[in-house]
Formats: C-alpha cells, sequence, structure tokens
C-alpha cells in the first residue's frame, strides 16, 4: 500500500497554495485534470439528476491524452503497475491483455491515464506487494482518499454511484463559491449525500424536493442527509450546473461547519471478499445476464449498451453491483440501500434483485409496444393492402364494378368531412356501405359439402348445380342464368334452392307467384294509389339488406292472369339479364340494379311456364324419389330434424325399417317427401306426448327448432339451426345423477315403433295396393302416367256395350282431356286397322259398341301418352285374350301405328316399380332418357323400347302366347 501510494504521491503536483492558484497553476492542470466533460449537455435542464454513463466517446477523447506507453498494444501490460491493477480489481482474468486500453468508465480517465503514464515511468519503484492492499478504487490525483473534510452536497433524487456523473444545480452562492474555491485548490472533491424524505411533508413532487434542498441549511441540511454518500470529483461548474463524478463510498462522522455544510468522513471499503468463491462468481454471472436482458430487451438502456460492452471485462464485482444498481430504475432507497451494502456479495443479490424487477418492467413495456404497434401495423396494413388492391383492380381493368366504384365514390365524398358528420350518422353510412355486397363464394367442394348436407341423393341436380359454380367461378360471377328447378312438390326444390343460397355465400329471399294477378306486385304501386307499395324487389332487397341475394320465385308455373298487365311480362323484365340493371319500380320512380341477384324459380310443370320466361331458364327437373331413397331421405334428414324439433332424443325412440318402409309404402306414396316428413313429424309428436305422459321431462329441455320456415333465411341462420340438431345428441353430458336416475328408467322409455303399433301413430294406411287387377283380365291394360304429383300406373278398361251389325263405336268415360279423347278415337281407328290385318275375318270393332274407361273418375286425365294402351285394351277385348301378366306401357300414336315419345319417363317408371311391374314398354325416342336414370331405379325391370306399335302387339299378345306355348 505505501508504495503504491507514495509512487502516486510522486505523481501529485505540490500541494497547491492559494498564490499557486493565481500564479498560473491551474492552466497547467487543466489539460489533466479538468476534464473535457463540458462537451457534455444534459439532456434536459429540467432533469438534473439524470445519470449517465460517460459514453465511450468521451472516453476515446480521454484515451488520446494515454501517453504512447500505454495505447493499446503498448507493451505496458506487463508493467508491474497494470498487474497490480488486475489484481487490485479483481479483474477477469482474460482482461488482462486488456490492459493498454484500461480506460476507467467514468470521468476521471484522463488524471487516470496521466498518473498511469507517470507510473510507467516511476515503474521501478513501485512495489507490486503494497499495491495488493490497496482500495478498489483506481487512484486518482489528487488523491481522493485525503479528503477527509468535503463540502456535502445534497443530491434529490438518487444516490451518486462510484464509476458515474450527475449534473446537479447549486444554488447557494456561497456553497457554489466554494466549489469553485476547492477546484482551484487542487482538491475538485466534495460529498454526494442523498437527501432523506422529509417527515413533515407529504408531497414528493420534483420541484418540491428542489426547492427543499436549496432552503436546507446547516444542521437542518445533515439532519436530512443520509450518512452514507459518495466522494464526488467536481469535474466542471457552469452557471450553477456542477457536474460530478462519483469516486468511492463516505461515510459521514461529523460536521466541520454549516455553512456551507462542510464535514468529516471516513472513506468506507467493501469488505474483502473472496473472488473465487462460488457463489459470488454466480451471483455476478447472474447479474450480467440479466443485465444482457435488459439492455436487449429495453430501448432506455440502449445507450449503456456501448459503455456496458466495452467495459464488462473491466468490471469487479463491485463495480458490476454498482452499474446495475446505477443504471436501472429503482427507486432511491433501493439505490441507496446498495450505495450502503459493503458486503460485496449482498450488494451484488441487491442489485440482482433490481435487475429482475428491471427486466420484468423491460418485458411488460415490449409487450404493451407490441400490443400497440399490431394495433397500429394492423390498420396500416389494412389501409396498404387496400390501396393496392385498388391499384391493381385498376391495373387490370376490372374496376367496372358500378357498386364498388359508387362506394368508393362516397367514401372520397364522406372522408373529408368525417369529423363533422355524427358518430351515428357514419356508423349508418358505413353500415349501409358495407351492405351493399356480400363477397361470393365459388368453392365447388364447399359447395358439394353444402349440397350433401342438406339433400340425399339428388345427384344429377347436384351436379348441375356444381356445374353452375364452377361457371361463376371461371367467370367471376353467376349472374345471367336463370335456374328453374322443376319437379313434383316436397321433393326439395326450394330447399335446393336455400341450399345454393348458403354454398355460394349469399342471403335467401323467397316469394310465390303463385296466382298473382296484380303486376304492381312485382313493380310496385304508383304512389298515387292509396295503400300504395313498393314491388316486391324492393321489399326483399329492403329485408336482406345486400345487393346480390338469391331470390326463389315460387310457384312460376301458377302465375296468375292480370286484368290489368301481365304479371309474366312484369317478371320478365325482372328476371331478363339484359334489362333488370335498370329495373323501375312505380313506388320508388327510380331504377335499381338487379343484375346482381341470382333467381332461382321453381315450378310443378315446365309446361306451364310462359315460354319467353321458360327461354331464359335453366331447366334442372327432379323427379321424384323411389322407395329406397324415400327411406333414406327418412332416416338420415327427416327424422333427425323430426326428432330435433320435438325435443326428443335418440335413444328414447327406435322407428323400425319394416316400420319406415311401411309408412312409405302405404302412407306416403306421392313422388316427394313432404307428406312423409309430415308423417314422421306426427309420429315424434305422438312419441313426445307419450314420453311426457310418463313423466319424462328432461333437465333443461332440449333447444327447439322453429318449424316455421322464415322467409329470410341467412347462412347464419342455417348454419345455427343445424348446429342445433346435430348438439342434440350430445348435450346432456353433463348432468350425472340425472343421467343415471334416466338410465334405469330407459328401458321403460325407449318407444319402439314396428309395423304393428304404427297404425296407432298414423292411422289406417290410406293406400291400398295400386294394383286392382291380379292379373289384368281381358280388355283392361296398365298405362303409365305422369301428373304433377309425379307418376303413376292407371288402368285402361275396355268394355263391350253391345253388338250388332254397324252398332262399332265407342264411348269414353273417366274425367279425360280433349287430347285424352282424341287420342281414344285414334286408339279405336288404329286398333281396328291392326285387327283387320292380323285377323281379317273379325268384324268386331265394325259390329261393337265399346266403352273405354280410365279409373279414378274423380281425377281430370289428360295427355296422349295413353294412346298405346288405349289400343292394346281394345285389341285385348277383341282377340279376347288377356296382356302379359305385370306389364305396363306408355307412348303417344299416330294414325299409321307410330310411336312419338312422351314425358315423364323417371315418374313413370318409378311408378311402375311401385306398383310391381316387370316390363315397360317405353317408346323408343324415350330410350335415352331411361338410359340416364340411376341404376337403382332400373334395376329388376325388362323394358322394351318400341317406334311402331305392331312391337308392342308382339309383346303383349305373341310372347305371352309363347311362353304359354
Ligand atoms: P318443394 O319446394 O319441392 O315443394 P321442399 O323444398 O319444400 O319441396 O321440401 C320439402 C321437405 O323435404 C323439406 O323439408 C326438405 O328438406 C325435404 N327434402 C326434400 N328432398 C330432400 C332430399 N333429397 N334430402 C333431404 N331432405 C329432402
Amino acid at each position: 500500500m505505501k508504495g503504491f501510494e507514495t509512487h502516486l504521491l510522486r505523481l501529485q503536483p505540490p500541494s497547491p497554495s492559494p498564490s499557486s492558484l493565481s500564479n498560473g497553476f491551474l492552466p497547467q492542470r487543466e489539460g489533466v485534470n479538468n476534464l473535457k466533460v463540458p462537451t457534455f449537455r444534459p439532456r434536459s435542464p429540467s432533469s438534473p439528476s439524470m445519470l449517465k454513463l460517460f459514453s465511450s466517446s468521451t472516453a476515446s477523447r480521454a484515451h488520446h491524452h494515454l501517453s504512447p506507453a500505454i495505447r493499446p498494444g503498448a507493451s505496458s501490460v506487463d508493467s508491474p503497475f497494470f498487474k497490480a491493477l488486475s489484481h487490485l480489481t479483481g479483474l477477469n482474468r482474460r482482461s488482462t491483455s486488456l490492459g493498454g486500453r484500461r480506460v476507467f468508465f467514468c470521468s476521471d480517465n484522463a488524471s487516470d491515464a496521466a498518473a498511469e503514464a507517470e507510473a510507467k515511468a516511476a515503474e521501478s519503484d513501485s512495489d507490486g506487494a503494497d499495491a495488493k492492499s490497496s482500495s478498489a478504487i483506481v487512484p486518482t490525483n489528487p488523491r481522493p482518499e485525503d479528503c477527509l473534510t468535503v463540502l456535502a452536497l445534497p443530491v434529490a433524487h438518487r444516490p451518486l454511484f462510484p464509476g458515474f456523473y450527475m449534473p446537479i444545480y447549486v444554488k447557494d452562492p456561497k456553497v457554489l463559491a466554494a466549489l469553485q474555491e476547492s477546484r482551484r485548490r487542487q482538491a475538485p472533491y466534495a460529498g454526494a449525500f442523498l437527501l432523506k424524505d422529509d417527515p413533515s411533508a407529504d408531497s414528493s413532487s420534483s420541484t418540491d424536493v428542489e426547492k427543499n434542498i436549496n432552503e436546507l441549511k446547516g444542521k437542518d441540511l445533515l439532519k436530512r442527509l443520509h450518512e452514507v454518500g459518495t466522494l464526488a470529483q467536481i469535474s466542471s461548474i457552469q452557471g450553477d450546473q456542477v457536474i460530478l463524478v462519483g469516486h468511492r463510498r463516505l461515510r459521514i462522522t461529523e460536521m466541520v461547519s454549516e455553512e456551507p455544510l462542510t464535514v468529516k468522513v471516513d472513506h468506507l471499503k467493501d469488505k474483502p471478499f473472496d473472488m473465487d468463491d462460488d457463489v459470488i462468481k454466480a451471483t455476478s454471472f447472474e447479474v450480467i445476464s440479466t443485465l444482457r436482458d435488459v439492455l436487449k430487451t429495453s430501448s432506455l438502456w440502449r445507450d449503456h449498451v456501448q459503455t456496458y460492452t466495452q467495459h464488462i471485462g473491466e468490471f469487479t464485482y463491485p463495480r458490476l453491483a454498482d452499474f446495475g444498481a446505477a443504471i436501472c430504475g429503482a427507486n432511491r432507497h433501493q439505490a441507496q440501500e446498495v450505495l450502503e451494502e459493503l458486503d460485496v456479495h449482498k450488494r451484488l443479490r441487491l442489485t440482482l434483485e433490481l435487475m429482475k424487477k428491471e427486466r420484468e418492467i423491460s418485458k411488460i413495456q415490449e409487450t404493451i409496444a407490441k400490443a400497440i404497434e399490431e394495433k397500429i401495423s394492423g390498420e396500416q396494413r389494412r389501409y396498404l393492402l387496400n390501396e393496392q388492391l385498388k391499384a391493381i383492380k385498376k391495373e387490370l381493368g376490372v374496376e367496372t364494378d358500378d357498386k364498388s366504384a359508387l362506394s368508393e365514390k362516397f367514401k372520397e365524398r364522406i372522408d373529408p368531412n368525417k369529423e363533422k358528420i355524427p358518430a351515428h350518422v357514419l356508423q349508418v353510412i358505413e353500415e349501409e356501405l358495407t351492405k351493399l355486397q356480400l363477397d361470393e363464394n365459388f368453392d365447388v367442394v364447399r359447395a358439394q359439402q353444402i349440397l350433401d348436407e342438406d339433400h340425399y341423393g339428388l345427384s344429377d341436380v347436384k351436379e348441375r348445380i356444381l356445374e353452375f359454380i364452377a361457371v361463376g367461378r371461371l367467370r367471376g360471377t353467376s349472374q345471367g342464368k336463370i335456374i328453374c328447378l322443376s319437379g313434383p312438390p316436397g321433393v326439395g326444390k326450394t330447399s335446393i334452392g336455400r341450399s345454393i343460397a348458403r354454398a355460394l355465400n349469399r342471403k335467401f329471399f323467397r316469394f310465390s307467384v303463385g296466382g298473382l294477378a296484380d303486376v304492381a306486385e312485382i313493380k310496385g304501386h304508383r304512389r298515387t294509389y292509396v295503400g300504395a307499395m313498393p314491388g316486391k324487389m324492393v321489399q326483399c332487397l329492403k329485408s336482406v339488406g345486400t345487393a346480390n341475394p338469391l331470390v326463389l320465385i315460387d310457384e312460376i308455373d301458377k302465375l296468375g292472369r292480370g286484368h290489368a298487365g301481365d304479371p309474366a311480362s312484369a317478371l320478365l323484365e325482372l328476371l331478363d339479364p339484359e334489362q333488370n340493371a335498370n329495373f323501375l319500380d312505380h313506388y320508388l320512380d327510380v331504377t335499381i340494379d338487379l343484375s346482381k341477384v341470382l333467381f332461382v324459380c321453381t315450378a310443378n310443370v315446365i309446361d306451364m311456364i310462359p315460354n319467353p320466361l321458360l327461354d331464359r331458364m335453366e331447366v334442372i327437373s327432379i323427379a321424384g324419389y323411389i322407395t329406397d331413397e324415400k327411406v333414406h331421405i327418412a332416416r338420415d334428414y327427416l327424422e333427425k330434424t323430426a326428432r330435433g324439433d320435438c325435443g326428443i332424443k335418440p335413444e328414447q325412440v327406435e322407428v323400425s325399417d319394416a316400420a319406415l318402409l311401411s309408412l312409405i309404402e302405404n302412407y306416403c306414396r306421392e313422388a316427394g317427401v313432404r307428406n312423409l316428413q309430415k308423417q314422421i313429424e306426427k309420429i315424434y309428436r305422438k312419441i313426445a306426448l307419450k314420453l311426457v305422459r310418463e313423466g319424462v321431462v328432461p333437465e333443461e329441455p332440449a333447444v327447439a327448432v322453429d318449424a316455421e320456415e322464415a322467409e329470410i333465411v341467412t347462412k347464419l341462420d342455417v348454419e345455427s339451426t343445424e348446429n342445433h340438431v346435430v348438439e342434440e345428441s350430445p348435450a346432456p353430458a353433463a348432468k350425472e345423477p340425472k343421467e343415471e336416475a334416466q338410465n334405469e328408467k330407459k328401458a321403460v322409455e325407449k318407444v319402439m315403433i314396428d309395423e304393428s303399433n304404427l297404425a296407432d301413430y298414423v292411422g289406417k294406411p290410406v293406400f291400398h295396393a295400386e294394383k286392382i287387377y291380379e292379373p289384368t283380365p281381358v280388355g283392361v291394360v296398365m298405362g303409365l302416367a305422369w301428373t304433377s304429383m309425379g307418376g303413376s300406373t292407371l288402368y285402361i278398361e275396355t268394355t263391350v256395350v253391345e253388338e250388332g251389325e254397324g252398332k262399332g263405336c265407342l264411348n269414353v268415360t273417366g274425367q279425360l282431356g280433349d287430347v285424352m279423347k282424341e287420342s281414344a278415337q285414334i286408339a279405336h281407328t288404329v286398333a281396328r286397322k291392326i285387327m283387320l290385318e292380323k285377323e281379317p275375318e273379325n268384324q268386331f270393332f265394325a259390329n261393337s259398341k265399346l266403352h273405354l274407361h280410365v279409373p279414378a273418375g274423380a281425377t281430370p286425365k289428360d295427355g296422349p301418352s295413353a294412346g298405346c294402351t288405349m289400343i292394346t285394351s281394345l285389341l285385348s277385348l277383341a282377340m279376347k285374350k288377356p296382356v302379359q301378366k305385370d306389364l305396363a306401357m306408355t307412348g303417344e300414336v299416330t294414325l299409321t301405328g307410330r310411336i312419338l315419345p312422351i314425358g315423364g319417363v323417371k315418374e313413370k317408371t318409378i311408378a311402375a316399380r311401385r306398383s310391381q311391374v316387370k316390363t315397360i314398354i317405353f317408346p323408343e325416342a324415350n330410350r335415352r332418357d331411361f338410359d340416364e336414370l340411376a341404376e337403382n331405379v332400373k334395376e329388376g325391370l325388362a323394358v322394351h323400347f318400341v317406334d311402331d306399335y305392331k312391337k308392342i302387339f308382339d309383346l303383349a299378345f305373341v310372347s305371352d302366347n309363347k311362353q304359354q306355348d
């Protein structure tokens, strides 16, 4: 110690006397001791307590003052002085090689440098052993430890840590003068002590504290000061701003004078510690790693990064602790605690605590910053993408969309005045603008899923719809086509329309034009009429709220005939893609654009649709279902819905296959499934009543689905309805005890529905076998008919009324229409001709008064397709020969006996199967229609295609004879 101090002492200039101060000693010192700190300006004068480490630029500037001997790379590393230093400061061993660069990171580098430079010169006198016992602080010039009496300067906000500088403002002129005086005396040191909290005042605002500092004097001030403080070098004084550089810890022992407050101090030394102690090492590593984390994440400490990276290798444990405590945002009490701690390990731990806290804060800061950034950048991104989209659209020339151009125009006009528009008005405007269009979805896979979800079978119909969607995808729009779904009632025309809307992501609106006679319903009334209303389309657009809904026009074949105007023509204007961009509603008296609306029409009979309308339509016909399909529909769709509607759980009911089959065969024979649906609902309602009577009431009633068809079904509506149905079964999983109790009863509760008890639920069978003859007698032949309700079999009966020469004539009954009456006449002629060819001597037709009847006389019938059946019936009577067993036929006949094609092949085939027909005769021209039928419809049928009646004759009579032979 002694040797070290001796050679340092030799570096000191002679103790300054008041006279030497004035005789030019000062200028000589300035280069060395008076640091170039003036380059530093506190960032804001309002924060005098700001701490800042001297940045590397200052350090490197100081570096230039170094003598060549200790410049980086110089061989000074080996000097006993540096050896001593590395020892003393507990340097990281690695850092000894950096000895040449050793720049104390606080402001007194220059003086150190000078000292070190001279130390080099005095190398020979130094004594390494003595050096070991020196203080951990690198000695500065003049020796700080000589300062045993110092001016006590109060600092308000944070203690000054060794190695850091702090600007303070001294208002008291006496203190300022004393400071200047001590600088002049080459002993530019003072003590910086943190002010304790004012016990009397609760205000802790910075201005109050500031005021307090300046008012406190002498003993009062001493009382308010923490005992432990820092020896600070007065690095510069500019006006009332004094920059202090912390050196070493002090403790006040007694007061020397009151004004300015001068105190006697003890220099505090860190308690000795073992540098190789694992715990201290580990703690310091943890401090370093936390420090690194904080420096990395917190932008506030970015300034310290450079200093840290430059000096970390040089940090001793005590200095590391000071560094950490000084830069972190701990409050003054915590910081003072660190300052007062002389046990290095404890100090490190305290710092570590503060650092960890700091890291948490910076993490929170980061998440807050991120969240806000995301919010801002999300909005910016949307704006940017929108702008890009606009540019791309413009570039591609697809910016032809009137609606989006229109909404753009609106937006442009609204944007500059946005602040002036009241918030609620703005909300409405924005809602209206976004309403203008729903984006369409042309995803074929998704559409297929939706169609399959909603409907069983109908594969050809679905295929047609998917084709339509695919075209929409390629063209980018599905406008310009009107789909017409035709078929008997209950085959799912309306519900397919709804599925298409869901698949295309359009809103759904349905209105029926059945019996509509008033054009005003479509075009709107003129406002001069009392009770005038806008037309259906305006009402539709208003209720759906988008410009591109799917509008289902139901029963278009039942359009009425008006006394004032023709509704069909009005519909034409509505539907025609060429005209409906400017559809004029009389009530509004402005044109509205309907070109985005997708129209789907439904009809039972295509023939009844006015031709100009039909022309513009894409007809998709749905023929009806065979038993097998109905079973599937009932099982997979109707039952589930009915069960959900009635709040019955699947495990409470079992409807057997036989019961279902019987229900379909004996109660619901029509082509569609609406009646079947009604019957199933009836069954489930009865079961519900039964269950309730038995006292089975669920804890939480199942969510009832509104069976009523809503006029407008949005996509969401449909989904939520389905959810209810789907969620039905697993719903009551939560109620364990109740569940158990119910389980016991379950065996009793389960309602079984079989063929035997079906009648208890739906009453006696409505249909009996369609076959009234088994086998058909002479003069009776089974024909196949097609009605708007689907296909059916019908018998043609002929019998002889009386016989006599020249009595030959034909009577017809059975509510036949003109066409059918005519075809009976034709049949009579053709049969007579054939008879003449086959049996020239047979005078049956010439001499018999015949009566032809088509049973179910209450049902009106018409159409030419029973021609061949009538001939066969007449011939059978003439030849007194019954036709082949299980044979049915259909076909229009000309006078020469040619067979012309008929309609409704699928319906007729289905009807034939229902009546257990084995052989069917169709016109040759219908072969294609039959071939297109699904395999399960054609299965097990012998079908003959004929173009001339003679072939039917062979099939009906001759082959039969052969078989009999
Ligand atoms: P339409 O409009 O042809 O008279 P709807 O569309 O009203 O008939 O259909 C009647 C009922 O039958 C609806 O509840 C519908 O869901 C159901 N339905 C019809 N066809 C099917 C099918 N293929 N799969 C499932 N349900 C069907």
